[in-house]
């Protein structure tokens, strides 16, 4: 389970090595650094933001030295110019030491993501283009720069975060930029980023509200206008701290748009993999649940008393059940990470369903069978199991590809080819 590196450090294994699933060597270096952060940084933490669920804060200004608020950030723009592999990699890495500072940080770094590599590969005009290479560079030298921390609340508690409406949070174009109003629940880092990253329907006097115009915008979070409101109490993924974000009459300049108009639209109908991105952080924490217990079995896990229970057959079937089970979710969602791509093929997008579907539901499994192995004294609260059971129970409730959705989409689509009924 654990390897030791160049410099001697003895650390967890890779869960993705990098020989036997063929990385390149920048890529697994960059994978490798984001573990050690994991390890070193984050792991120490991790208890006391979930006991008093408060956002780490520290960990995510401890993130700017390191290149890690960047990793998606293009080189030429003095980011680490990570691939969306590269960086589900990386994320994983993290979700393994700490659930809610992987799915936190998973927000912002889409931010740049979403505008770098995947923007990218996007059909734009020329036009589109330049406007687009320029503004993009004003988001990029505030986080390279000044280690700005960006979010994404999209959510707003009806079908829109699902991608079937129009967003309720309008955008009224005005001189100079847009007057922003509306609610979001669940904005992770709320309190806590510098910019949220809204998505919004931008709608001039006497338009309908349309899909096709959604726009994507920073808005800053000392606008005036802005505030955050309600408390945060739930179950899992405290320290994402998730509160719920009003807007009133916010006025954003027009240079805060993430992305050209239309582009977001575009994104969303012809890169479905963007929507995978949630995902990293639960693969991490289905290894984190299937080490725990391997470690705890033999007896090895710091903190507790040397009692190996090895020996007994089911714990032995239990840990082999479960490390079928982790080895499954890897290889279909490595597949899926791995192909993500503009216009992907339907065989494709059915798999990025099912990926998501299986890291979401097997992480939460892992961690229950996780705690009916290693048995009354592994769910106590000074181990990290039961955490890891609380925090990886969230993953499928999260849209646009929650469980259901997900089930609901291989159904149809397995089974309709784009445009046929049965009239
Ligand atoms: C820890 C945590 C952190 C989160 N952080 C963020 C964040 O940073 N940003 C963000 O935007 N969101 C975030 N979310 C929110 C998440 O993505 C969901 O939006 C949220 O969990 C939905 O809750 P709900 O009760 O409204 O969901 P549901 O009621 O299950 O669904 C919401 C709506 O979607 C529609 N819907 C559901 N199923 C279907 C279907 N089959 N077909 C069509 N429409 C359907 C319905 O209209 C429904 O009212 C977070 C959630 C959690 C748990």
């Amino acid at each position: 389970m654990n390897a030791r590196h160049a410099d001697g450090e003895e650390a967890d294994a890779p869960i993705f090595d990098a020989a036997a699933f063929r990385l390149d060597r920048n890529e697994a270096d960059l994978i490798e650094s984001a573990r050690r952060f994991g390890a070193r940084v984050l792991a120490p933490r991790a208890a006391r933001h979930d006991r008093d669920a408060t956002f780490p804060l520290q960990t995510f200004r401890d993130m700017h030295p390191e290149g890690l608020l960047a990793i998606c950030v293009p080189k030429a723009d003095g980011g680490l110019g990570a691939s969306y592999r590269t960086y589900c990699l990386a994320a994983a890495e993290l979700g393994r030491y700490c659930g809610a500072t992987a799915l936190s940080w998973n927000m912002h770094v889409c931010s740049t993501l979403w505008t770098g590599a995947l923007a990218d590969d996007l059909m734009m005009t020329v036009e589109e283009r330049a406007e687009h290479n320029e503004r993009r560079q004003l988001h990029y030298k505030r986080i390279v720069g000044d280690g700005a921390i960006y979010s994404q609340p999209f959510s707003e508690g009806g079908a829109a975060a699902a991608g079937t409406i129009a967003f309720g949070t309008e955008a009224k174009p005005v001189d100079g930029g847009f007057l922003v109003s509306g609610k979001k629940i669940f904005a992770s880092l709320s309190g806590a980023a510098d910019y949220y990253g809204v998505l919004c329907t931008e709608r001039g006097e006497g338009e309908g509200a349309s899909r096709r115009n959604t726009l994507y915008l920073a808005i800053p979070a000392n606008a005036q206008g802005v505030s955050v409101v309600g408390d945060w109490d739930p179950l899992g993924m405290r320290g994402t701290v998730s509160r719920t974000l009003l807007m009133k009459d916010v006025f954003v300049p027009e240079d805060e748009m993430l992305m050209p108009r239309g582009v977001y639209f575009r994104a969303a109908t012809s890169w479905p993999h963007m929507f995978l991105t949630l995902s990293p952080t639960y693969v991490g924490l289905a290894q984190a649940a299937y080490d725990f217990t391997v470690a705890y079995l033999r007896g090895e896990l710091p903190g507790t008393p040397p009692v190996k229970r090895r020996m007994y057959p089911t714990k032995q079937i239990a840990v082999a059940e479960m490390r079928v089970m982790l080895e499954q979710t890897k290889a279909l969602w490595f597949q899926a990470v791995s192909e993500a791509r503009a216009n992907p093929t339907k065989e494709q997008v059915l798999r990025a369903y099912a990926a998501q579907f299986t890291v979401m539901e097997n992480a939460n499994a892992l961690a229950a069978k996780a705690i009916r192995t290693c048995g009354g004294q592994a769910m106590l609260k000074n181990l990290a199991l039961e955490r890891i059971y609380r925090d990886s129970r969230c993953g499928s409730l999260m849209l646009p590809w929650t469980a259901e959705l997900c089930l609901d989409r291989i159904g149809r689509e397995a089974l309709y080819e784009s445009g046929e009924t049965d009239d």
